[in-house]
């Protein structure tokens, strides 16, 4: 029994020496079921595009999210480790890590579930789908998402670039935003879903994104028919979330209520 108890004793100490090496020490500092906000929506929506995190340092956060660029130049898609821009001019390309980022949000993907779907209509069709599960898991939780498939239709949109003095977004899409709309096309959706008390920090419910399989298409999605394709999900029950130091964002009377304005960025708006 002795034995037995001084061999358990040495294994604990390996373990904690272990876990003073440098490998295990990095390891350790990275939780992977945290979803990693940088700003407030609301920031953005009122016009900060300042970057305040490069895009080397996100990846430190996450391999999977979406967020936009420094000035608003384009829509921000990460997929497997990799950064993208989908811009206004419309051809996506992969952003250096030099480049600074004023929201976004990324996680480390560890999909929880996985499933098929096929012959789904619309986002309201998805969103159906995609409540079904967030009924399942709880809707006090954050999830990420990734479709990859097949789309007969994905509606899409970006924006171009801004130079200061910023406008309110609202009024950025009102006179800077395109529209793109692609046919039969591969690729991904990653998707974020914030839960209903996040109504002050982001936009709650599906926020998605999307790039072609071939890496040169994508935006943020207004709509989709979904062919046939594969849901990853992951449940993340963490949140972390980087507050801006520019002068911009520090005057900012955040108190007032952005919903609607929220709602007319993340939608596209009939004229
Ligand atoms: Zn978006």
């Amino acid at each position: 029994m002795k034995k037995i108890i001084s061999g358990i004793l040495t294994l604990a100490v390996l373990v904690s020496m272990a876990g003073c090496s440098k490998t295990e020490q990095v390891n350790d500092s990275v939780d992977r079921e945290v979803i990693y906000q940088v700003s407030l929506l609301q920031g953005l929506t009122f016009g900060d595009y300042h970057g305040s995190v490069s895009a080397g340092e996100l990846k430190k956060k996450g391999d999977t999210g979406i967020g936009t660029f420094d000035g608003l130049n384009g829509e921000l898609i990460m997929v497997d480790g990799v950064i993208y821009r989908a811009p206004g001019e419309g051809v996506v390309e992969e952003v250096k890590d030099e480049e600074t980022i004023p929201f976004s949000n990324v996680t480390f993907f560890d999909a929880d579930e996985t499933w098929s779907i096929e012959n789904v209509a619309d986002f309201d069709a998805l969103r159906e789908i995609l409540d079904a599960k967030v009924s399942e898991f709880g809707e006090n939780r954050f999830y990420m998402i990734r479709i990859d498939g097949e789309f007969n239709s994905i509606n899409a949109r970006s924006e171009y670039a801004q130079e200061e003095p910023y406008e309110p977004l609202a009024k950025v899409l009102e006179h800077d935003q395109t529209f793109f709309d692609y046919e039969n096309i591969k690729g991904t959706i990653v998707g974020l879903y914030c839960p209903p008390y996040m109504s002050d920090l982001n936009a709650t419910g599906w926020h998605l994104h999307f790039v072609s399989e071939d890496r040169t298409k994508g935006g943020h999605v207004l709509n989709m028919n979904i062919k046939t394709a594969n849901i990853g999900w992951d449940n993340t029950n963490g949140f972390e979330m980087l507050v801006p130091e520019n002068e911009m964002f520090a005057d900012f009377d955040l108190t007032i209520d952005q919903s609607e304005d929220i709602k007319k960025v993340e939608t596209k708006v009939e004229e």
